[in-house]
């Protein structure tokens, strides 16, 4: 953090930082309580660009230079032939023209995606979940039961996948004679051994699984730990479903670790497994944060944080779970239980996130306001979650003088939501010029600063 932007100078060089927004607030003094250090995700400073520069000029690794000045120049001598066209390049080309190499490397790269499902695959349909759907079920219906059916299914399709590559070059090498049994190398037989044996081990698996109802399955028996001792995993089972089709549950990952949290769950889901844990059990950890130059969705550099969720139940094992810094608020206003940052992670929000905790302290240090004693307030009706805490008063400037207007609507929506509503009237691509700007009334579309935020008391 910039040491000029706790003090208020305005030489610094990250003024474009919400963190310097304060500084736009000339009216009142007032000296931001820094908690901890806050970071937005901005794009990067001069060394990309520098990079990029040097690219545009045609800029190259200086690598081939002195290798290639090394390299022996006898074709004959055996680390010279890697440098000639004629050498073992050649002799390479021969072999990857054979059907047999083609296949493998077609289907080495076909099974790798198959099992972890870029977005290529998915955006193709080429996943378990889809080519099976119909037998699936429906993930909002009964998410317990369609991942019941999923992890086996998908464990049993997997494990046919050496069988398939048998199969395949029954055609692909037909020289070999792989299609009688009797004839194929031993290599072969083997590895034809091997390949009929994974799905037969995962047929009984899945065999297993499902007798009783699926009682046997790993997710029941994880669910059964949560159960009362008077009901089963089934118990649980529907509470998740419940939770899994409300709208407000937060879920985010990629589809091999979704990580999904309701108003009681939290879950992660892999492509084999469920872990499952209580909010009330459990104790969220940062422990990693990974930063990434670039993301494939933009050109900003972004953050992966790792949480432990570690539970008190000893019979529930602890998972990390992972996700975008900038989901990190939503994540944290799902969770009844705080996340410690155990590792000292500098956290990236988002810049609403950010936007929103610098709104209510700021707001908090506004002159509070009485409502008369006789008059309820009502729900929030931004979120309707809790009761409507705010009234606007023009408190910034004498009332007849500036551009705010007073407003005279009764409080009807609380903090969060007033915060929210006050960022979404912003300019998106000038965050510095937020905190100074004034925005209409919801309701009644009189202008209001931050000043005139009220909280009622
Ligand atoms: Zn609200
Ligand atoms: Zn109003
Ligand atoms: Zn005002």
């Amino acid at each position: 953090m910039c040491p000029e932007q706790r003090t208020g100078g305005a030489g610094c060089p990250t003024s474009k930082l919400p963190g310097a927004i304060y500084l736009q607030l000339t009216q009142r003094e007032r000296v931001p309580e820094q908690g901890r250090v806050l970071e937005t995700t901005f794009p990067s400073g001069p060394r990309d660009k520098e990079r990029r520069s040097l690219r545009g000029r045609g800029w190259a690794p200086p690598l081939l230079g002195p290798r290639s000045a090394d390299a022996p120049s006898d074709p004959r001598h055996p680390a010279g032939l890697g440098w000639l066209p004629g050498g073992p390049a050649a002799a390479r080309q021969a072999n990857m023209d054979s059907p047999e190499v083609t296949f493998t490397l077609a289907y080495i790269v076909f099974s790798v995606c198959f099992v972890f499902t870029p977005n290529e695959f998915h955006s193709a349909g080429l996943t378990v979940q889809n080519l099976l759907s119909g037998w699936l079920g429906i993930e909002d219906v009964a998410f317990v039961q369609y991942h019941l059916r999923r992890t086996t299914v998908t464990m049993l399709v997997h494990s046919l996948l050496p069988l398939g590559y048998y199969l395949g070059m029954c055609f692909a090498a037909s020289e070999k004679q792989l299609y009688y049994f009797n004839q194929a190398p031993e290599g072969w037989k083997l590895f034809l051994l091997l390949s009929v044996s994974f799905p037969t081990i995962t047929c009984t698996i899945a065999y297993y699984w499902s007798r009783k109802r699926w009682d046997c399955h790993p997710l029941a028996r994880t669910l059964a730990l949560h159960a009362l001792p008077q009901s089963g995993w089934r118990a649980v089972a529907s509470s998740i479903n419940t939770e899994f089709r409300r709208i407000d549950k937060f879920a985010t990952g990629a589809p091999g670790a979704r990580v999904i949290v309701t108003d009681t769950w939290v879950m992660k889901v892999t492509t084999y497994h469920i872990h499952v844990a209580q909010q009330q059990d459990i104790h969220l950890t940062v422990t990693d944060s990974r930063q990434h130059e670039l993301s494939p969705d933009s050109n900003l550099p972004v953050q992966f944080l790792t949480i432990r969720v570690a539970s008190i139940n000893p019979l529930v094992k602890a998972f990390d779970i992972r996700l975008n810094s900038t989901e990190y608020g939503e994540l944290r206003e799902k969770l009844h239980a705080p996340i410690r940052n155990a590792a000292n992670v500098v956290i990236h929000q988002s810049l609403g996130d950010l936007f929103l905790e610098t709104f209510t302290s700021l707001v908090e240090i506004n002159p509070p306001y009485s409502i008369p004693s006789n008059q309820e307030l009502e729900p929030c009706i931004g979120c309707m979650q809790i009761s409507a805490n705010i009234k606007l008063v023009k408190n910034c400037q004498e009332s007849n003088e500036g551009e705010c207007q007073q407003c005279y609507c009764r409080p009807m929506w609380c903090l969060t939501c007033m915060g929210k509503w006050f960022a979404s009237r912003q300019d998106q691509q000038h965050p510095e010029t937020w905190l100074s700007s004034q925005v209409p009334c919801p309701t009644c579309r009189a202008k209001f600063c931050i000043l005139d935020v009220c909280i009622i008391h």
